[in-house]
């Protein structure tokens, strides 16, 4: 049995040289915040995706805020996403006092169930929701061409949250390539930086859209609302020292430091994918053959498809014993984690009224699934480990 002297997260960034050299460099320059190398990585990050804008902003959560600030969610404006996720993705709604409604998952993809979605909105009266906020839940890049047709039939809008996404892509009905937040069938994504994310920058995130309007109204919401274009101002005679606050901003602006790390991670985000995809491979491989046909494997979400590319933030299995197997894998210092406890089932939105909500697929996923360890820098042998001591689990 092979035995390891450190523990193995779910999840963990990969810091290089070149990353540490790219942030020291920031740190020697003239901008601290909101200079050049927001810009820059703006710039290489919508490239990567396919986007025509990107807007970087201080984290995910901030990046959906600021995505319902600029479709007007207000209260009375209502919102369908999924409760598999983080809690983010649907809070960004409350934020603004709008009210979210909850869909099921389709039980393959862990992904909102565009027919359970369609049920809803032609359960109630036209014009009743008002906007979509789908999840490439574990990676899984969601048919956003499907979900756009819907979304037009009802006059909705449609959020991205793209976080567990970038480099994602599904293939469209003219077969080609859509990359998860390239903004052609989605209104607006949104993207994460944080440590377990694909691309790491301590804190941070990104919108992403090919609407120029929306782009523009990001910008200026990222920053208290305050704008100085010369060209844009109600009052343009005050002088050149005059900046105008046009509507109720936020300061959501992320540091230059980090746009530096950013960009320097972005750099490998390809590197990073291809080790994502062996490794789910490995894990496919690994279940697939009989030591795993137990009872004790319900489901794994790995098996890749040639019509896209899962982009692997997570790779899920669902168990019979959930909680038997988490705690054996910690006992051996391997941190799987569970993603997510449903989002309707948190107090906060139990105590506003989902008691009742018929959401059977995703409570059904939550009581087996579990992350297991999924990032670029997991090595082979530490792999074996984990899958050893599942075998060991799953045998008895
Ligand atoms: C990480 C994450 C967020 C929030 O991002 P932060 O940068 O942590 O604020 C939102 N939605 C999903 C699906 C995420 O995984």
């Amino acid at each position: 049995m092979t035995t390891l002297t450190h523990a193995i997260p779910y999840g963990r960034q990969n810091i290089t040289d070149d990353d540490i050299a790219a942030v020291t460099e920031a740190l020697k320059s003239d901008y601290l915040t909101t200079g050049p190398r927001v810009d820059a990585f703006e710039e290489k990050f919508a490239e990567y995706i396919g986007a025509r804008y990107a807007v970087a902003v201080a984290n995910g959560t901030a990046a959906l805020h600021l995505c319902a600030l600029a479709l007007d969610v207000q209260p009375g404006t209502r919102v369908i996403t999924t409760p598999i996720t983080f809690a983010a993705s649907a809070n960004c709604v409350r934020y603004c006092g709008g009210e979210v409604w909850f869909a099921d998952i389709d039980p393959e993809t862990l992904t909102l169930d565009l027919e359970r979605v369609r049920q809803l909105i032609e359960s109630r009266p036209k014009g009743f929701f008002h906007g979509l906020v789908p999840v490439d839940f574990a990676g899984y890049p969601v048919d956003l061409e499907a979900f756009r047709a819907l979304a037009d039939e009802h006059g909705l809008w449609i959020i991205e949250d793209a976080c567990h996404a970038p480099g994602g892509w599904f293939t469209d009905s003219k077969g080609e390539e859509q990359w998860c937040g390239n903004g052609n069938y989605a209104d607006l994504a949104i993207f994460s930086f944080h440590p377990v994310k694909h691309i790491a920058s301590g804190e941070g995130g990104m919108i992403t859209t090919n609407d120029k309007a929306l782009y523009e109204r990001l910008k200026i919401l990222r920053t208290h609302g305050i704008t100085r274009d010369r060209g844009n101002l109600r009052y343009p005679d005050h002088g050149g020292w005059y900046m105008e606050m046009q509507q109720l901003g936020y300061n959501y602006r992320i540091p230059d430091i980090l746009c530096a790390l950013g960009t320097s991670q972005l750099s490998r985000a390809e590197e990073g994918m291809q080790r994502r995809q062996e490794i789910a491979q490995r894990y496919d491989t690994a279940f697939s053959t009989d030591d795993f046909r137990t009872a004790n494997i319900k489901k794994i979400h790995g098996v890749p498809s040639a019509d896209r590319r899962h982009a692997f933030h997570l790779y899920v299995i669902e168990v019979a014993d959930r909680r038997g197997l988490y705690d054996f894998l910690r006992d051996h210092e391997i941190y799987a984690q569970v993603h997510y406890v449903p989002v309707h089932t948190m107090p906060y939105y139990q105590d506003i009224g989902y008691e009742e909500a018929d959401l059977t697929h995703s409570e059904r996923y939550y009581s087996g699934g579990i992350s297991l360890p999924m990032y670029p820098t997991l090595t082979n042998e530490e792999q074996d480990f984990v899958i050893d001591r599942i075998k060991e689990f799953v045998r008895g």
